[in-house]
């Protein structure tokens, strides 16, 4: 008697047309991600891998392989470009890694809205959409590898988030198009608040296929490092700038000594021991930014135009955001980070009174936003200079002891990650219509570990 076929081999044998990797050691890598900024979840992730990747090129291949998956209840884990700080496309739980890379058009931008595949690069998505004054409403300081689909799936936001707050926020995300995970998938579209119900799940309620984003106008962006003497000249031009209405703006960075020390690349324009904010403002509002400056005893130490920054191979948004952390990494290997918000109104009280219980430890780095209803304030990717892991959970309290939100960075669990730790009844509908066999990215939601709930 023959010996019963392995299911991936099935897959494999039955979808031979598809462009599978087949090397294991790029099966390894494309199995993780930047889970290691996190020394928790490096030691929890190292080795984990799918048992087998595959790069569809388009939905008819993805239909074919995920109707196959959900008749062999083989597991798929999704892919973008693997930028994620938390493992969320690591598969834990082996299966098929489906990398979403090749499944990448670009489909058309009217009426300030613009829709692609899921697998663009945000960058590639910004550059089709640039001649028609458009651009993305926020993005993730990875916007050059990032994808739309992993944007969506594991983002939060970022760069531009000072106007138009979290991805999440009513009216960024305006629809989508999704595969259920059935021996039969459909092809399914969700619009409006449907449309928001697999965002930040980690691609474990929904493969999404393509998805049309609102978005904003272009300006031409002057990109500066603004230097202080001291955290409170720095701190209060940035509340001065972000709050001031007719300043048009998209990114600006709080980086409280001795953050910018770690900036090797920029050490021209970052004296030792200074304070610093990097700051995108369009070109016409700089005399009106420079006043800020100047009330608040600052020094523009860096200054390019947006046609320079064109030309260049520089922009200063890859100092921001997470990339500030994996500079700070570059120098010193024993740096981590933490994720926390503050609440708007008392946020500058909040980082000052943080600053103060935790500065040397938890070295203060903030980006400013708008929250989900609007409200300005800053989150905060603070450094640490990790010691152990029970320090970093004490380090973590004392910021809730303080009223401070946390989203820990180091669980891959959603709920874990999560202030509020609940996933709303919305997600788990979603689940229970588009993975019905519970199949996406097992061993990260805690709510259906044993099942989908009923
Ligand atoms: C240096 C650095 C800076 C960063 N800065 C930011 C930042 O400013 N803001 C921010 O939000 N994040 C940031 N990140 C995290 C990450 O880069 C972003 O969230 C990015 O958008 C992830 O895109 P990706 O294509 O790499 O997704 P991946 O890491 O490949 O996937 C992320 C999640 O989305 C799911 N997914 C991917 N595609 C799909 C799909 N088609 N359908 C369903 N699920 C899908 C995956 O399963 C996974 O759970 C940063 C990370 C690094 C390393």
């Amino acid at each position: 008697m023959n010996a019963p076929v392995h299911p991936i081999e099935q897959l494999h044998a039955e979808l031979p047309g598809l462009d599978w990797v087949t090397d294991e050691g790029r099966i390894a890598r494309l199995s993780q991600d930047f889970n290691w900024y996190s020394p928790v979840l490096k030691r929890q992730l190292e080795g984990k891998s799918a048992a087998a990747a595959v790069r569809p090129r388009n939905e008819d291949e993805i239909h074919a392989l995920v109707g196959l998956c959900a008749r062999l209840r083989i597991p798929i884990t999704v892919r973008g470009s693997g930028t994620g700080n938390y493992g969320q496309c690591v598969p834990v739980q082996g299966g098929v890694l489906l990398d979403m890379s090749g499944y990448n058009a670009f489909l058309w931008a009217r009426n300030g809205a613009a829709r692609a595949q899921a697998g663009i690069r945000l960058w590639d998505l910004e550059k089709a959409t640039r001649d028609q004054g458009l651009e993305l409403r926020c993005m993730p300081s990875t916007y050059r590898s990032a994808t739309l689909g992993g944007l969506y799936g594991g983002g939060f936001g970022g760069i531009g988030s000072i106007n138009y707050g979290p991805l999440g926020s009513r009216g960024n995300v305006l629809g989508l198009k999704a595969m259920t995970i059935e021996e039969n998938p459909q092809v399914i579209e969700l619009r409006g608040p449907e449309a928001l119900a697999m965002h930040h799940v980690w691609g474990t309620n929904g493969l999404v296929l393509e998805i049309e984003l609102a978005m904003a106008p272009v300006h031409d962006w002057l990109e500066a490092i603004v230097t202080f003497a001291t955290f409170d000249d720095a701190l209060d031009f940035a509340d001065a700038l972000s709050r001031a209405p007719g300043i048009v703006k998209k990114e600006l960075a709080f980086m409280a000594a001795p953050v910018p020390d770690y900036i090797k690349q920029l050490a021209d324009y970052l004296p030792a021991g200074c304070h610093a904010c990097i700051v995108l403002v369009a070109e016409q509002s700089e005399p009106a930014y420079l006043e800020l400056v100047a009330q608040f005893r600052g020094t523009v130490t860096y200054r390019k135009g947006a046609a320079e920054v064109a030309a260049g191979n520089r922009t200063l948004l890859e100092y921001t955001w997470n990339h500030t952390t994996l500079h700070a990494m570059r120098v010193d290997k024993s740096i981590t980070y933490l994720q926390s918000a503050f609440i708007p109104g008392q946020h500058l009280e909040q980082v000052r009174r943080m600053e103060k219980l935790l500065g040397g430890e938890a070295l203060m780095h903030c980006e400013f936003i708008r929250n989900m209803d609007g409200l300005m304030t800053c989150t905060a990717l603070q450094l640490v200079r990790f010691t152990t892991e029970e320090r970093l959970q004490e380090i973590m309290k004392i910021h809730r002891d303080n009223g401070v939100r946390i989203n820990d960075p180091h669980v891959f669990i959603v709920e874990d990650g999560r202030a509020n730790g609940d996933l709303a009844p919305a997600v788990i509908d979603t689940k229970r219509r588009f993975d019905p066999h519970n199949l996406l990215n097992p061993g990260k939601v805690r709510a259906w570990a044993q099942g989908i709930p009923k």
